[in-house]
Parts: structure tokens; C-alpha cells; sequence
């Protein structure tokens, strides 16, 4: 069972955009030697400085033989394959939060193990984030379960770990939050949230439903003739709008059947639309690039 799960745990994190590794280790043999009974995940941090704890993870420690963990989430979001077969990460179960698993001392057999590559005093990366959620999501898509399968260390550890951190004042990150983020993930919303807000602002204006040019970044580019307020458009467009979004693979594409969508509802050219957009953004991203490195940038379209 390990490998073909590891080996759909692959495809399907690639399916949603995430980078995957799986030539850096012998992942296809590494393990403890116990049998797998995967019934969901754990995410935990190495405690290392962000990047790359692989040669440890592989190895393990003088006082832990490895492998470490399943999976290892690196700083710029993609993702390393360790272990298909149980790993040596979560020790035994039965921490305040370990429901709906049991509480037992073979725990890691039960858990696919991943370790996000960062110190745990500082916060992780947002694409460490954004990929641990896809993952927890893929796992959960696998195992046909839900989100409350993924737990971080902390909920579980029976001596008294804190992983992953960090979210002052709490110290550990919130998986309650780790978990909406999972279930919204498996509605097939496969964007960031910076990503969603972007894409958010944009549909507002062109839906009429916020001035054009009332928020930071965006100059006003609808044509006001384009716009409508009609409650009934606004519900149908606004549907229409996310399921296209919902199965979109960038948001280029996403930005795309979004004008589409608003342009066969009124009855003007979608290319010049999408077109007269992207120009827009790209003006204000290059007047408030300061600082803005971050934010989302489309491609002009071909
Ligand atoms: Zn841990």
C-alpha cells in the first residue's frame, strides 16, 4: 500500500500545482520496516534553519533512526518525497487533541509524516503553508476522509512537542485554521489567499459590486456602460465565476474565464476586456512595486 499511496500522494500534488521531488531519495524503499495503515497526517517543523534538512531526514539522528518523516516541505513551497513506508516522526499518540485516532504507542504507521523545513521560532514560509494545505488535502482526497485526519504534532505528542510553530502568542499554529483552509482545498479552490483576494477584487469591480479603483492596486478599468448592478446578474455571474475559478489551474487562466464570463454576459469582446486588465494591473503593480514584491502578477496575455 505505501507506495502506490506515496505514489498518488505525488500525482495529485502535482494535479494542484505543487512542485514534487521524488528523485532526491530512495523513496520507494525508505521506511522503518513497520507495514503501513495510513489514516491520515501529521505536520510538524524540523527546527532547522529554513531550506534543507534532507541528509538528516534520510538518516535520522543518533538518538532517532530515520527516515524522519514521508515528505519534507522545503522554503520555496515545493515538496520532497523521504519515505513511502511508515516513518520515524510522531512517537506515540494520545495528546488532548489525538481524536479520531486512537491513542496508540505504534502510532507512526497509522500518520503520512511531514516535515516542514523551518526554524519553528519564526513562521513558515507561505509556500511552505500553501503546500502543507494542498498535502493535508491530497491526503485526506486519498483516504476519502475528512480534514480532522491532520493534526499537527502538538495535538497528538504525548510529551509535550509544540510543532509546527509559529503563531505568537500561541507558539503553535492554529490547525483549526490549517484544517478550513484543508476543506476549502477540497472544494477545489487550489489558490493562496492572496491569490483568492486578488482575483476577489478584480471580480468585484468588473461585477459592478465595488467601485472600480476604490482598493489599493487597481486603477478603475471597466467601462462604466459595463457596468451592472442588478442583483439577479451579480448571483448568476458570481456562481458562474466560481465554479470557473474553482477549476481553473493558474490564475491567468482563472483571470481569463473571469472576463469571459463577465463579456458573454454583456455582450463585448472578452480578449479586449481581459486584455485592457492586465494592463491595468501590470501599470499599478510597476507604480507600487516597492514593497510589493509579493503581489500577484499576470502574464500579458499571447
Ligand atoms: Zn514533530
Amino acid at each position: 500500500m505505501s507506495v502506490a499511496f506515496a505514489t498518488e500522494v505525488i500525482r495529485r500534488l502535482r494535479a494542484r500545482g505543487v512542485v514534487v521531488s521524488d528523485n532526491w531519495t530512495d523513496w520507494r524503499r525508505n521506511g522503518n520496516g513497520q507495514t503501513s495503515a495510513y489514516a491520515g497526517g501529521i505536520m510538524h517543523h524540523t527546527a532547522t534553519a529554513y531550506g534543507d534538512a534532507f541528509p538528516a531526514l534520510v538518516a535520522g539522528r543518533p538518538d532517532l533512526s530515520g527516515p524522519l518523516c514521508n515528505s519534507a516541505g522545503c522554503a520555496d513551497g515545493s515538496i520532497t518525497i523521504v519515505a513511502a513506508h511508515p516513518a520515524n516522526h510522531a512517537g506515540a499518540s494520545g495528546g488532548r487533541g489525538t481524536r479520531p485516532f486512537p491513542d496508540t504507542g505504534v502510532f507512526n504507521r497509522m500518520v503520512w509524516g511531514h516535515e516542514i523545513v523551518y526554524p519553528g521560532t519564526n513562521p513558515m514560509t507561505d509556500a511552505q503553508w500553501h503546500s502543507m494545505v494542498q498535502l493535508g488535502a491530497v491526503i485526506c482526497e486519498i483516504l476519502n476522509r475528512g480534514p480532522e485526519w491532520i493534526k499537527g504534532h502538538y495535538e497528538t505528542s504525548v510529551t509535550g512537542k509544540w510543532d509546527p510553530g509559529f503563531a505568537p502568542p500561541d507558539r503553535s499554529i492554529s490547525m483549526n485554521d490549517v484544517r478550513a483552509q484543508i476543506h476549502d482545498a477540497l472544494e477545489g479552490d487550489m489558490f493562496t489567499p492572496a491569490d483568492r483576494q486578488f482575483l476577489d477584487d478584480i471580480k468585484e469591480q468588473l461585477t459592478g459590486s465595488r467601485e472600480p479603483g476604490q482598493f489599493p492596486g487597481f486603477p478603475s478599468f471597466v467601462d462604466p456602460t459595463v457596468k451592472l448592478s442588478d442583483v439577479d446578474f451579480l448571483r448568476r455571474i458570481d456562481q458562474r465565476v466560481n465554479t470557473l475559478l474553482a477549476h481553473s489551474d493558474t490564475q491567468q487562466e482563472a483571470l481569463r474565464d473571469l472576463t469571459q464570463a463577465v463579456s458573454e454576459q454583456h455582450g463585448i469582446d472578452g480578449d479586449q476586456l481581459l486584455s485592457a486588465i492586465t494592463t491595468a494591473i501590470n501599470e499599478e503593480l510597476e507604480r507600487a512595486s516597492l514593497g510589493s514584491s509579493k503581489s500577484p502578477r499576470p502574464e500579458q496575455p499571447a
